[in-house]
C-alpha cells in the first residue's frame, strides 16, 4: 500500500497545504501532526481579539476533528514529531515510527527571548500561537498595565489592541521609531504618534535589561537607567523559523529550512512552506507568501510539479490608530522618498533606475494601496 502523505503542523501552513493538495486528490492517505490541539484558528486575529470583542475560545474556526472530516486526513494532536528518517522516510512521533510517501514541514517559528537578568523573567509572556493567547488573557485579568517588548509588527498590533481595551501600555525598544524594520521615519513617527495619542507610553531608542518582581507585578530595568513597573509582560521581540527538527536530519537548513520554487528542501520527499521556511532567500512569515506556496505544494503533490509565485503581498500592520501598509523593498542601493502630510504618507523607495521597488503608506493613503500594487514588482515572478 502506498504510504501517506504526513505534515508536521495545523497551524495556517499546514492545513493550507492539506485543503489545496484535497482540491487534486482525494485519494491518497493523508496524516496531520501536532503537537497542539489541532484547533484551526487565524492567526492574526490574536493582535485584535480584544478591539473586537473576541474570547479566545471564539477564535477557534474548526475543531481537530472537524477538520479531520474536511480534509479526509487523520489528525493526531498533541503528537510531537521528534525525529525525520529521510533515508528510511519515517518520522518519529510520540516515540513511534510513522512512514511517508512525502513529508512536509509546516512547523513554524519559535518566539525569540532577549536575554534578561531578575527574578520575573520566567514570568514574560510570549504569544505565538492559541495557547499562548489562552493564557495571556488569563493573566490580563485583574490586571492595569502591559510592559511590550518590541516596536515591530507583533509589538506594534498588541500595543493598539491593549490601549483600545483601556490597558495602560509600555513599548519599550531600542530601535527609534516604531517597524523602523519596514518603515522610513516619517510613516514609522505617524505610527508613533497615532499611537502615543492612544495612550501608548514609548521607551525607544532603550533596551529591558531585567524584570524584577515588584508586589503582584513586575518592575523593569531599562539600558538608559530608567525603571517602570507594569503588571504584565509581553515580549514580542520577533520570531525564529524552528529549524532544529529539519536540521538533525540533515536537511540544508540556512535562517529557515531552504526550499525551492517546488517548496521542496535538500531532500526529494521533503517539502517546507510556512513560518519555517526559506525561499530564494527570502523568510515571509506572513498569511498571503504561506497560501500561494500553499496552492502550489497542493498540486505538485498531487503529481503536477508546480513552481510557487509571490506577487506583490504588502502587509497591513493592524494598527487601526494609524493604518498602515508597507511593502518591504528587496533593493538596498535605493532610497526612500516620503509625500504627503502626517499621518496620511506615501513612501515610494526606488531602486538605483528610479523603479519603485516596495512602499508604504499610512493613514488616508492606504486608500492607493491598489494602484501601488499595481506598480510595483512582483516577489518571485
Ligand atoms: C500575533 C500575530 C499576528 C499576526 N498578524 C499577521 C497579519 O496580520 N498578517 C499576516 O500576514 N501575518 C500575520 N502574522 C503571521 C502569521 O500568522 C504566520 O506567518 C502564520 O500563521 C504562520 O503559520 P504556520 O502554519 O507556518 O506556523 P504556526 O501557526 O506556528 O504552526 C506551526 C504548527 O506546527 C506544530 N508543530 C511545531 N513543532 C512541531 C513538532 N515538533 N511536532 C509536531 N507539531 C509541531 C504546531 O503545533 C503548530 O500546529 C501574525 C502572527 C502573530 C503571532
Amino acid at each position: 500500500m502506498m504510504q501517506p502523505i504526513v505534515i508536521v503542523g495545523t497551524g495556517l501552513a499546514g492545513y493550507g497545504a492539506a485543503r489545496e493538495l484535497r482540491k487534486h486528490d482525494r485519494e491518497t492517505r493523508l496524516i496531520l501532526v501536532s503537537r497542539d490541539d489541532g484547533a484551526s484558528y487565524y492567526k492574526p486575529d490574536l493582535s485584535e481579539a480584544l478591539t473586537k470583542g473576541h474570547a479566545p475560545d471564539d477564535l477557534v474556526k474548526k475543531t481537530a476533528e472537524a477538520m479531520a472530516e474536511e480534509l479526509d486526513a487523520e489528525v493526531r494532536t498533541h503528537a510531537e514529531v521528534s525525529a525525520i528518517d529521510t533515508a528510511a522516510r519515517t518520522v518519529t512521533v510520540n516515540g513511534e515510527a510513522l512512514a511517508y510517501r512525502d513529508l512536509v514541514l509546516a512547523n513554524g517559528a519559535e518566539p525569540i527571548s532577549i536575554p534578561l537578568a531578575g527574578d520575573g523573567v520566567d514570568e514574560v509572556l510570549k504569544v505565538n500561537d492559541l495557547q499562548d493567547y489562552r493564557v495571556f488573557r488569563s493573566r490580563l485579568e485583574g490586571a492595569d498595565s502591559v510592559a511590550i517588548l518590541g516596536a515591530g509588527l507583533i509589538g506594534c498590533e498588541f500595543a493598539n489592541d491593549l490601549a483600545n481595551a483601556g490597558f495602560t501600555v509600555h513599548n519599550i525598544d531600542p530601535i527609534d521609531w516604531p517597524l523602523q524594520r519596514f518603515l522610513p521615519e516619517a510613516p514609522g513617527r505617524a505610527l508613533e504618534s497615532a499611537l502615543a495619542d492612544l495612550g501608548v507610553d514609548w521607551h525607544l531608542g532603550t533596551m529591558v535589561e531585567g524584570v524584577q518582581r515588584a508586589g503582584d507585578g513586575f518592575e523593569l530595568s531599562l539600558s538608559d537607567g530608567g525603571s517602570l513597573n507594569a503588571d504584565l509582560v509581553l515580549s514580542a521581540v520577533g520570531l525564529r523559523p524552528d529549524i532544529a527538527l529539519a536540521e538533525s536530519a540533515g536537511l540544508e537548513v540556512d535562517r529557515g529550512v531552504v526550499v525551492d520554487r517546488e517548496l521542496r528542501t535538500s531532500d526529494p520527499h521533503v517539502y517546507a512552506l510556512g513560518d519555517v521556511a526559506e525561499g530564494g532567500g527570502h523568510v515571509l512569515p506572513f498569511v498571503m507568501p504561506l497560501m500561494n506556496a500553499a496552492r502550489a505544494l497542493g498540486k505538485t503533490l498531487a503529481g503536477e510539479s508546480t513552481a510557487v509565485r509571490y506577487p506583490v503581498m504588502p502587509v497591513i500592520v493592524k494598527t487601526p490608530a494609524c493604518p498602515t501598509i508597507v511593502y518591504p523593498p528587496r533593493a538596498t542601493d535605493g532610497e526612500w522618498t516620503v509625500s504627503g502630510d502626517a499621518p496620511d504618507l506615501e513612501a515610494r523607495y526606488l531602486d538605483a533606475e528610479g523603479k519603485l521597488d516596495g512602499f508604504a503608506l499610512t493613514g488616508e493613503a492606504t486608500g492607493k494601496r491598489r494602484d501601488y500594487i499595481k506598480e510595483a514588482p512582483p516577489l518571485l515572478a
